[in-house]
């Protein structure tokens, strides 16, 4: 019905023009004359509409200076105030949003970027100058590499894998530290945040300083201890209950200096914070882990190796020696009786890998996700297993100061594997 009445006001003023040309026609034979000229008269009509339009338009659609217009011209007209107030409308709406966004990031403590695909800069927050020494305005458009030139940070942009986060030092006071976390998001903008965790890591300094001093200070007095209970040892004949007790305080005399030894060993590589990211030097893989086997010689049970000839890591070799060596210990000690070890390590297109596998006693699902955790240990229902649970703790941190990781899988009655992956960019 609509569509009709506006088809209808389309033709109309032809309909009309059409009947006054037929009736002058009639009248006076000037039918074709009157029909141009009515026709010229409309058409500059409309030419005016369309220029009253498009003027009212291109200043804003004002609903003060709405044009005086009729029929569909005035249609067209309301329909396009209509428009552009809903546009208004939105637009508002939408820099409210931005603003109230902008307001909540300034609020925070924490530094915020928005950065494009080319890690440029498109807004930061005024955190990000106090932790990053991004200007927000003037650099804006600037490569945040150019600003923060730390190399391992410039690296963790190149890499693009922001599953993890980065810890650095604030590149405006090295007082701070940070940690990074960069989030993509739309199809190829990342969100940088960068939080001072300085507090924190002061905090897990004096931990471990704490547990250092403290197991330093243990070293002194059990050596003492233990000469004087080796001095008693041999004045006490072996079989008499005195001499029983000197072994049940010497056995527990090397248990607590295992302990300490462990203790002191891991607040060391637990104190070199990320500052000291491990660089370490070419090492033959095979030649480190042969050695390690060599001190191996026991009668119930058997080390294989099997190994890449070319496989070489750039890693500290003291470092993944202790690693092995914890591994085959924990094997041949958690796994009595006669006992198969594979040592295995070869490299591919992801990295390098370092195995040591048993076909021991295994470890049950629910502790594997915790045996990296300090002074776990699965009770194996034999208090005899020595061990201090700290173990795999050390290996933990070790690998971590390698970029690396421990995979750990095991199944019950038939053996464990423990794995340390190396990245790509250790293998040489
Ligand atoms: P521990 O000083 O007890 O060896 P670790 O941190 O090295 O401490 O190991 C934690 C626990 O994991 C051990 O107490 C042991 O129960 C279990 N474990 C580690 N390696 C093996 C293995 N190869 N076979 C069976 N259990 C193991």
């Amino acid at each position: 019905m609509f569509m009709e009445n506006r088809v209808y006001q389309f033709f109309r003023p032809y309909l009309v023009i059409a009947l006054l040309s037929v009736l002058v026609d009639w009248v006076s034979g000037y039918g074709l004359l009157t029909m141009l000229v009515l026709t010229l008269l409309y058409a500059f009509r409309q030419g005016k509409n369309y220029q009253r339009l498009m003027k009212w338009y291109e200043k804003g659609s004002k609903p003060s200076a709405f044009p005086d217009l009729s029929g569909f011209w005035y249609e067209i007209a309301s329909h396009a105030y209509q428009l552009q107030k809903a546009s208004q409308k939105r637009k508002k709406q939408l820099a409210r949003i931005v603003k109230r966004f902008h307001r909540s990031t300034e609020a925070m403590p924490d530094a915020t970027v928005v950065l494009n695909r080319y890690h440029e800069i498109e807004w930061a927050n005024s955190a990000a100058a106090k932790l990053l020494g991004i200007n927000t305005k003037g650099d804006i458009g600037q490569r945040i590499d150019n600003l923060v030139r730390e190399p391992r940070f410039i690296k963790f942009l190149q890499k693009k894998n922001f599953a993890k986060s980065l810890e650095i030092v604030s590149p405006v006071d090295d007082s701070v530290d940070l940690n990074i976390r960069i989030v993509p998001y739309d199809k190829d903008s990342l969100l940088l945040s960068a939080r001072d965790i300085s507090e924190r890591n002061r905090i897990n300094a004096m931990r471990k300083d704490f547990i250092a001093n403290v197991s330093h200070e243990f070293r002194t007095p059990l050596t003492v201890l233990q000469g004087h209970v080796e001095l008693l040892e041999s004045s006490c004949p072996e079989g008499t209950p005195q001499h029983e007790s000197i072994v049940a305080i010497q056995k527990q005399l090397q248990r607590t200096n295992q302990l300490v030894d462990d203790l002191i060993q891991l607040s060391k590589y637990e104190s070199a914070s990320f500052q000291d990211h491990v660089e370490g030097s070419k090492v033959a893989v095979c030649k480190l882990l042969d050695s390690v086997i060599q001190q191996y010689q026991l009668p119930e049970c058997t080390i294989e190796l099997q190994c890449d000839d070319d496989f070489y890591l750039e890693v500290v070799e003291a470092e993944v020696r202790t690693t092995v060596e914890n591994l085959i210990n924990n094997a041949i000690k958690h796994n009595p009786g006669t006992l198969l070890i594979k040592v295995e390590a070869h490299k591919d297109e992801l990295g390098g890998y370092i195995s040591i596998t048993d076909n021991g006693r295994g470890i049950a699902k629910e502790h594997i996700d915790r045996l990296t955790e300090r002074f776990y240990r699965v009770d194996q229902g034999d208090s005899k297993t020595p061990g201090s649970g700290l173990g795999l703790s050390l290996v933990k941190h070790i690998l971590n100061r390698h970029d690396a990781a421990l995979r750990i899988s095991s199944t019950l009655g038939k053996g464990s594997q423990f794995i340390c992956e190396f990245p790509l960019s250790r293998v040489l």
